[in-house]
């Protein structure tokens, strides 16, 4: 039995500010050895529940966080950027079930840690299908697609109420309790990764009882940008619709076309 460990970063016990997580501060040594305790927690729960293949996807910024000499010899690390699924990369290799660690709420959450979709600096609002969404719904999606359903999830208590919605039956390891975008009352990291390691296991053992959540059919993505000449760049993407000053709109044939045609979007705008 397969199973896929796809992590970011703001979800991380620990983690309250952008200096944990962004390369260059002096806080995010920290952050990268909290992250990797965390996966390793995760794999631990895998494991517990009769995994036999376990394999890490580092979904943060240039994927490039976890310290693999400190990864858990049970686990492979698929690392770097940019990959064809991005932060899901793996799923589409034979995997029974996916386990999100470190996961944010999506953009204009309150009381969720470094609260956003995709990029804090370019994005403001992003829907799917009509439909409010973070990088939760977009990557459990990406693994519905593929028959995967997401088993259980880590982070902030309002990422885990997130996927609550979308995924009944996910197991939810709530690591932090925020009170603002930048203040949390977080958990002990050996306490959060006992939270972990028991969420992941009870998630992976009722994997069959856990539907993929899936978006049938095509799928239209809407992205609000922070600025209008942010939407002027993207619009230069071929099937770019734009509705007005900084929303621009997309349809693909499903949700990886739509995924990849998003992350091209979004990489045409300039800071
Ligand atoms: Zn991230």
């Amino acid at each position: 039995m397969k199973v896929l460990i796809a992590v970011d970063m703001e979800g991380i016990s620990g983690v309250t500010c952008w200096d944990h997580v962004l390369p260059g501060h002096s806080e995010y040594p920290r952050g990268r050895r909290w992250m990797t305790a965390d996966v390793n927690a995760a794999v631990e729960g895998a494991a517990q529940a009769g995994a036999d293949e376990i394999v890490v996807t580092d979904g943060h910024w240039d994927g490039s966080n976890i310290l693999i000499e400190e990864l858990d010899p049970r686990a492979r690390l698929i690392n770097g950027t940019p990959s064809p699924l991005s932060m899901i990369q793996g799923v589409a290799d034979g995997v029974d079930a996916a386990v999100f660690i470190g996961y944010h709420a999506m953009a204009g959450t309150r009381n969720a840690i470094l609260d956003h979709t995709w990029s804090s600096l370019r994005m403001h609002n992003f829907w799917l299908n009509g439909t409010l969404a973070g990088e939760i719904a977009m990557n459990a999606a990406g693994c519905g697609h593929f028959g995967v359903p997401v088993v259980a999830i880590s982070g902030d208590q309002s990422a885990c109420a997130e996927a609550s919605i979308l995924i009944p039956g996910i197991k939810t390891a709530q690591v932090k309790k925020a009170n603002g975008r930048m203040n949390a009352e977080c958990l002990s990291l050996q306490q959060a990764q006992q939270v972990i390691t028991s969420a992941v296991k009870q998630g992976v053992e009722l994997r069959s009882q856990i539907k993929p959540y899936t978006l049938p059919g095509k799928v239209t993505f809407a992205v609000e940008f922070y600025r209008s000449d942010m939407a002027d760049w993207a619009e230069g993407l071929p099937g770019a619709k734009r509705v007005n000053a900084r929303i621009l709109e997309y349809t693909g044939d499903d949700i990886i076309s739509a995924s990849r045609a998003f992350r091209a979007m979004v990489g045409l705008t300039q800071v």
